[in-house]
């Protein structure tokens, strides 16, 4: 006799039982749409096989059918007023465990450990906009087992993810999750869809982890400095993103425009080439050609 969140009137009616207020800094925006939650947890491939790492559950509505659909769930949540609705709406579950914390200061990989022998998990989050590459970027450098991110985002940041050279979208951030893992958006979603309503549409996105990485670089960690000196002024040409830029520099492998050009050339690439025109494979191409110059 489960009662769903997933609908205005059942999640106004906890929030009002506990006299509970949004709190804008933690972007609460609430799911009320069953259609979206369940689809959802379908495009995140859960089954009863799997452990499931929630990042910001709110008053639980996807942690409900998390729990139905996986082996076990764990919901990382920083807010404390919403853990005695959580201890509610979660009561008919026993295989959940509910962690008030920052998911920033959570040892993941310890949990992963702990809850699923070590092997790679799965990540379900739909968490406010402002610490999405923190987290993704988080998750992917320190190397926690992982299988994939389902993750719910603004629209824009779901294209800047999955698009290639060539789009106005393209940039440091499409790069660093394409390094990582295949990136899908699986489903559009609006602010409607939401309490109280969010100003931007949402997009999910899913990221399934590479088993390989698809390019081979000397130094993964310069290639990225790299990237963000490429993109950090997008209107200059790469040449002179890179001299002198601080990135660089902070790297111990400084390089001048002669340099740049020397190894454009060398790739068969125009010595006036613009960052956002590069493949992944050919900044990794680039940065390996700029280490052996010094
Ligand atoms: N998953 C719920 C849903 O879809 O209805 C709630 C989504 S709401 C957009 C984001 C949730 O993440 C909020 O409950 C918020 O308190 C929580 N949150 C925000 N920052 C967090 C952090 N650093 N660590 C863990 N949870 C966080």
């Amino acid at each position: 006799n489960i009662k769903h969140l997933y609908n205005p009137t059942n999640t106004l009616e906890i929030i009002k039982k506990y006299g509970f207020g949004f709190q804008k800094r933690f972007g609460q925006n609430f799911l009320i749409d069953g259609n979206v939650v369940e689809k959802i947890v379908r495009e995140a491939g859960i089954t009863k096989d799997d452990f499931v790492l929630e990042i910001g559950p709110g008053i639980g509505t996807m942690t409900q059918i998390l729990c139905e659909n996986a082996r076990e769930v764990a919901a990382v949540e920083i807010d404390k007023n919403l853990i005695p609705i959580l201890a509610e709406t979660l009561a008919p579950y026993d295989n959940v465990s509910v962690i008030n914390e920052d998911i920033l200061k959570v040892d993941v990989r310890k949990l992963a450990e702990e809850k699923n022998d070590g092997r790679p998990i799965k990540v379900v989050a739909n968490l406010p906009y402002y610490i999405t590459t923190p987290i993704i970027m988080g998750l992917f450098e320190s190397h926690v087992p992982l299988e994939s991110i389902t993750i719910m985002v603004q629209k824009e940041v779901a294209q800047r993810m999955q698009v290639g050279p060539g789009t106005k979208d393209y940039g440091a951030l499409s790069l660093a999750v394409q390094f990582y893992a295949d990136a899908q958006i699986v489903l559009k979603v609006p602010a409607s869809c939401f309490m109280p309503r969010p100003n931007v549409d949402s997009a999910v996105i899913k990221l399934v982890r590479h088993e390989d990485a698809p390019v081979k670089v000397k130094d993964e960690q310069f290639m990225f400095r790299v990237i963000r000196a490429a993109f950090n002024q997008r209107r200059k040409t790469l040449a002179n993103s890179l001299a002198n830029s601080s990135e660089l520099n902070g790297s111990g492998h400084a390089c001048t425009r002669e340099d740049v050009t020397t190894a454009l050339e060398a790739m068969g690439l125009p010595a006036g080439i613009r960052g956002e025109a590069l493949t992944l494979a050919q900044f990794g191409e680039l940065a390996d050609r700029l280490i052996e110059m010094h």
